[in-house]
Formats: C-alpha cells, structure tokens, sequence
C-alpha cells in the first residue's frame, strides 16, 4: 500500500490540554508565573513539573491546571484577582505588570486618551 492510501490519524489533544472542570482548552504558561502568583498554601501543595494550563472561563472557577498530574489551583489559590474571571470588577488588573486596572483604562477612554491621534503619536515613538 503506497503512503496516499494509509489512514491517517488525526492529531488528538492531549487530555492535560483540557480544563478538568469546564473543558475548555488551557493556555500554557511557565511554571514561574504559578510560583509568582499562588498564595503560599496551594505552593506547598506543589506546582506541576510540566507547564501548567491557564483557563480563561469566565465561569470557571478553575485557574491553573494540569489534567496529567491532577492539580488544579483556584482563584482562592491565587494571591492576585484575576481578570478573566472577573468580568465586571473594576479594580481588577489589566496589566499586571504595570498595575493598570480596568478603571485606570475606563477613565482614561472617558478622557479621550485612547481616541486623541497626539497621544497615539507619542505611544508610536
Ligand atoms: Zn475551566
């Protein structure tokens, strides 16, 4: 049987892949960020070997995951809101990093910031 006529297979997701509580599809992040952001009592349960999945579910009250090893981290685990979960707060991050809040963006659109082409100019450079 020459190579066209073999039955592919179709690539399947791994079950680690899948939040174990909505299923939806989790974004890899560094184990770094899991350290960085847990509080200390879900740290001494242990941060997965394998990059953990976020889940971005707004519905989800599951944060952190990997499905392989069965670990799951909360918002209740987590030292800092997050954003994706909370919808309509306004002093959840936006930008952690920098600690823009979804209020400092609000106010600043309120303002014109995000429309005025002089700011979006001196952004650009
Ligand atoms: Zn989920």
């Amino acid at each position: 049987m020459s190579a066209c006529c073999a039955n592919e297979t179709q690539p399947t997701v791994a079950s680690s892949d899948t939040c174990p509580l909505c299923g939806s599809r989790g974004v890899r992040v560094e184990p770094v960020t899991l350290k960085a952001l847990l509080v200390s009592d879900a740290l001494r349960r242990g941060i997965p070997p394998a990059p953990p999945r976020f889940c971005a579910t707004p519905e989800c009250s599951v944060v952190y995951f990997d499905s392989a090893v069965g670990a799951t981290f909360t918002e209740a685990d987590v030292s800092v809101p997050v954003y994706s979960k909370q919808k309509s707060a306004p002093d959840v991050p936006v930008c952690y990093c920098f600690e823009i809040t979804r209020r400092m963006v609000r106010a600043e659109a309120e303002r014109g910031g995000g429309r005025n082409p002089r700011r979006a100019e001196s952004i650009a450079k």
